[in-house]
């Protein structure tokens, strides 16, 4: 049984309290050129350095990315996890409380990749 909006905005609300850093962008795995011009990566996808661990985050238009050791890799690894999960939950709270605000309205509510099993009152 689904549990009620109330029920769930306070979940959604507690669990953010207790998500922790949350860093911004991707971590994913990318193979990079060198800084010595006579290398083969230059010319050769094949000899491509890496796949290095790779922090990726989209600043306004641009995409800035850092290369990261296994060290930092590991280290950071849960706050991209929890950044993640913060978008999400976050979603959730936004698309919940609309759905509030339709129901108690009378307005008629907007379903799509929206809805939730937070429906009360399902038609
Ligand atoms: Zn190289």
């Amino acid at each position: 049984m689904p549990v009620s909006a109330k029920t769930r905005q306070r979940q959604i609300t507690t669990e953010i309290s207790k998500l922790g850093p949350c860093l911004p962008g991707n971590l994913v795995e990318r193979t990079t050129r060198c800084g010595s011009p006579r290398c083969r990566c230059h010319h050769d996808p094949e000899y491509r350095h890496g796949p290095y661990p790779t922090w990726t985050r989209k600043i306004g238009e641009r995409t800035v990315t850092r290369t990261l050791n296994p060290d930092q890799a590991e280290r950071y690894r849960a706050m991209f996890d929890n950044a993640r999960r913060l978008h999400e939950l976050v979603t959730e709270l936004l698309q919940l409380t609309a759905h509030q605000v339709e129901q108690a309205e009378g307005w008629p509510t907007h379903h799509g990749d929206d809805s939730n099993d937070v429906e009360d009152n399902p038609r």
